[in-house]
């Protein structure tokens, strides 16, 4: 496996190379859920690119970006043992040479960056649409695999490539659990573990909305059941949203049967951490 830092030496290796390149980009204290696109990707890609960069732009919370947890070293056997071709670790440096100016943080992805994680997090998506541009423009992957886990990032980032006219492919992979039903997040080791127990509220309330659905109850008794769910969790200090919504537009549906594919989306603050899920209902 190589390890480039620069991307200069990225686009050098690059060149040499015709056949396809899968892209797995993540921010690092990698676990099976990221390993799972990286599986994915090789399974489908002569080659495939791992990037671990801690994005600082998309960070809302300078806490959060200070806490972020970095294992550069452990990543690196991990992906050493998954036998991918490319590593690319930059600096902030390297990714944004002339400081955090966002004149190219320009792309409007209209309502769906302002609903749900984009109303909560502002900026985010900016910074997501931002760091996500110049990785493809260096990478220059045929396939982007991306996880359910971060839905809405799945849609903006599918949006960013229709505006760029890039001819990448973007793979959507299923959320990885925790045996219990947690999704796996970097962010978990942060919990302590009575808050470990009080997050798996969030699978619960996604799963009661499920069964609310399978047995012919409504949108609002969903919502209301996976409220519950949520509000009796003794460590969950807010939530931020629970929001049952049509998959496409993200628009918040009142009838099952407005849209084709309907997602249930939650996120909550505990102290100290932000918790995100989703799930299929329809
Ligand atoms: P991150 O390092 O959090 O930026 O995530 C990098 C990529 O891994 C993103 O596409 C995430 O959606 C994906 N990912 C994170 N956690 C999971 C998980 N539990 N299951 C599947 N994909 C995940």
């Amino acid at each position: 496996m190589r390890i480039v830092r620069t991307i200069e030496e990225l686009k050098r290796w690059r060149r040499s190379i015709e056949d396809n390149v899968g892209f797995v980009p993540t921010m690092g204290a990698l676990h099976e859920g990221h390993l799972s696109l990286v599986r994915c990707s090789k399974k489908e890609n002569p080659y495939t690119v791992v990037s671990i960069f801690v994005n600082p732009t998309q960070f809302d919370d300078p806490e959060d970006l200070r806490n972020y947890p970095r294992t550069l070293e452990r990543d690196i056997k991990l992906l050493e043992q998954e036998g991918i071709d490319l590593l690319f670790a930059p600096s902030v440096e390297e990714m944004y040479p002339e400081g955090f100016d966002d004149s190219d943080a320009h792309y409007d992805f209209g309502y769906l960056e302002r609903v749900l994680e984009g109303a909560h997090r502002p900026g985010h998506f900016k910074g997501v649409a931002q760091i996500v541009a110049k990785l493809l423009r260096a990478v220059e992957p045929d396939v982007l695999y991306l996880g359910q886990k971060d839905y809405q990032q799945v849609l903006i980032i599918k949006a960013l490539i229709r505006k760029l006219n890039m001819p990448v492919k973007v793979v959507m992979c299923p959320t990885v659990r925790e045996a219990d039903g947690l999704a796996m997040s970097s962010r978990n080791v942060r919990l302590s573990r009575q808050q470990r127990e009080s997050a798996l509220a969030l699978y619960r309330a996604l799963m009661r909305a499920k069964e609310i659905y399978e047995k012919g109850g409504s949108v609002l008794e969903a919502k209301h059941e996976a409220m519950k769910i949520l509000d009796n969790a003794p460590l969950i200090k807010k939530i931020d949203y629970f929001e049952i919504a049509d998959a496409e537009t993200l628009k918040p549906v009142s009838d099952w049967n407005e849209a084709d594919r309907v997602i249930a989306l939650v996120a909550v603050r505990m102290e100290g951490v932000r918790l995100i899920d989703n799930m299929f209902i329809k």
